[in-house]
Parts: C-alpha cells; structure tokens; sequence
C-alpha cells in the first residue's frame, strides 16, 4: 500500500502544490488547514483525479492543544503518518514596536510549538517503527534574519537549528528530519507591502509550484537543508563571509518600508 503523507497549511501556496505533487505520485495524503471547506474541495479533486485517499482535518494549528488534538484525530483514525510535512506558517512585516503583539504570539505558536509538538509526536511513533520521513518548511531568513521581520525570522532560524540537531540525532533511527528554505515566493504569504520593498525587487519571488517540487524531492530524498535556487543559496552564504554590522545594514536599507527608505 503507497505511504501516508500529512502536510499542514495545505490549501493554499506551497503546501498545495506539494500536496498536488504528491497526490500525483499517489501518496495518501491527511491534509490540515483552517479551511474545512476548501480542504474538503481539495479532497474531492485529489481523489477523483488520482485514486489516493485523502483525510482532511480542519484545523487551527495556532492552538497548541489543537496540535495534540490532530495527533489524537490521526490515531483514532487508525493511520500510520510515514511523512509529516510541517508547512504551516504565517508572517509580518513592519516595525517591532508597530507590528501587532497578538499577531506574533500566534506565530510563535504556529511556527514554532506546533512544529515542535507535531515532530514530537509524529517523530516518536516514527522512530518505534524506525521509519519515516519529517520536513520543516524554513526560511532563507533562518540563515540571514531581516530587520521588519523581527519575530519571523526568529521563528524561522528556531526551525532550522530545531530541524537540523533532530536530524543529527535521529541518524541512524531510519527516520529523516529536512529543512526546506525557500526564499521568496508568489504566494498569498506576501504583503503589498512587502513585495514593494527593495528586498522583493532585488530577489524576485518564485511560484509555489517550483520550490514544491524542490520540496517534495528533498522530503523524499530525507537529505539536509535546501535552499531553491542558486541566488538564494549564494545569499545564504553572504553572512559568512559579511561582517555583522555591514550585514544588517544591506539587510535594513533592503527591507526598509517604501515610506521610510
Ligand atoms: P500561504 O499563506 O500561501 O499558505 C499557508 C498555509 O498555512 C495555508 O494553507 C493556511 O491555511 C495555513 N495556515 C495558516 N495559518 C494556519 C493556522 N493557524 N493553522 C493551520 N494552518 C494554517 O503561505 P506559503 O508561502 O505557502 O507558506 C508556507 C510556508 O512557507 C510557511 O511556513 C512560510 O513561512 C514558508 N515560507 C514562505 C515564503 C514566501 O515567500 N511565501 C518564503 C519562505 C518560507
């Protein structure tokens, strides 16, 4: 029987399409987002148009009891999740002292706690069976945080030191932890704000469809980090070789709000 992939924040951007690919390869799928009825279109479509079965669960993954709840809806269902995808996440952009408190708790919730719970949990029934396969979705801002991103990046470079020494550790356990670091991307994730930046006109996004694809082959691969696309890649390498305050200055005047810079 082909294996079970979960992949939260599904309906829409990059999840979907890597949803979409995977449904194409005919993985089983357990989609999680907000959206009952969009999840429920998406698995009218997936199972119609691939034969796979497709469990939906609509969910706000920005609770933290909700995250056990999805593990608990999983098991009761009686399915075995041989991949976990952890692709929800939110963001904002703006001054810290400006930007909404509330909004970045819950980010830290969606971002961070649930990923932790979710690879906790997934990861240990995992490791029982000694096999399966984990992705964190990232950041290029996990290696270069940006200023107006403040919580974001903050978020994003807990995931990737979190995803990088669970997978160290869990080497030889027949369970793969990876850490997908997409840099922009044409998805509902961006602001207008945002995109009229230097830092978007400087680094065009790309579709959701081609980090997908990226992201599917490194789930699937269970190997490392990747970083789609080589400017991206070469920008992640700047803060090696960059001084610190010369860093965030290029990073700050990039970023800056149109009104500001
Ligand atoms: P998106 O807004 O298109 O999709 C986000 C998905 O997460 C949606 O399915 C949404 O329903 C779901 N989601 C949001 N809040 C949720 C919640 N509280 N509970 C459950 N599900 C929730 O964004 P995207 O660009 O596809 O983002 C996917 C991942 O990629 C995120 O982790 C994001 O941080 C990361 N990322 C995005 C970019 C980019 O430029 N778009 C760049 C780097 C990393």
């Amino acid at each position: 029987m082909k294996e079970t992939v979960l992949i939260t924040g599904a309906t829409s951007g990059i999840g979907r399409e890597m949803a979409r690919m995977l449904a194409a390869q005919k993985f089983n799928l357990i989609l999680v987002a907000r959206n009952g009825e969009k999840l429920a279109v998406q698995k009218k479509e997936f199972e119609n148009s691939f034969g796979i079965q497709v469990t939906i669960f609509a969910l706000d993954l920005s609770v933290q009891d909700n995250a056990y709840l999805l593990f608990e809806k999983v098991r009761n269902a009686d399915i075995a999740v041989d991949m976990l995808v952890n692709n929800a996440g939110i963001g904002n952009y703006g001054a810290f002292t400006e930007t909404s408190l509330e909004q970045e708790l819950m980010m830290i919730d969606l971002n961070i706690s649930a990923v932790v719970i979710l690879t906790k949990l997934f990861g240990r029934e995992m490791a029982k069976r000694r096999s399966g396969k984990i992705m964190n979705v990232a950041s290029l801002l996990s290696f270069l945080p940006f200023p107006y991103y403040s919580v974001y990046s903050a978020t994003k470079s807990f995931v990737l030191a979190f995803t990088e020494t669970v997978a160290a550790e869990m080497e030889k356990s027949g369970v793969t932890v990876t850490a997908l670091c997409p840099g922009p991307v044409d998805t509902p994730f961006q602001t207008k704000e945002m995109l009229e930046t230097n830092a978007y006109k400087a680094n065009k996004p790309v579709s959701a469809a081609y980090v997908a694809k990226k992201g599917v082959a490194l789930l699937l691969e269970g190997k490392g980090k990747k970083i789609p696309g080589f400017n991206n890649w070469f920008i992640s390498n700047l803060p090696r070789i960059t001084p610190d305050y010369i860093m965030m200055n290029i990073k700050k005047k990039l970023a800056s709000p149109k009104s500001k810079s």
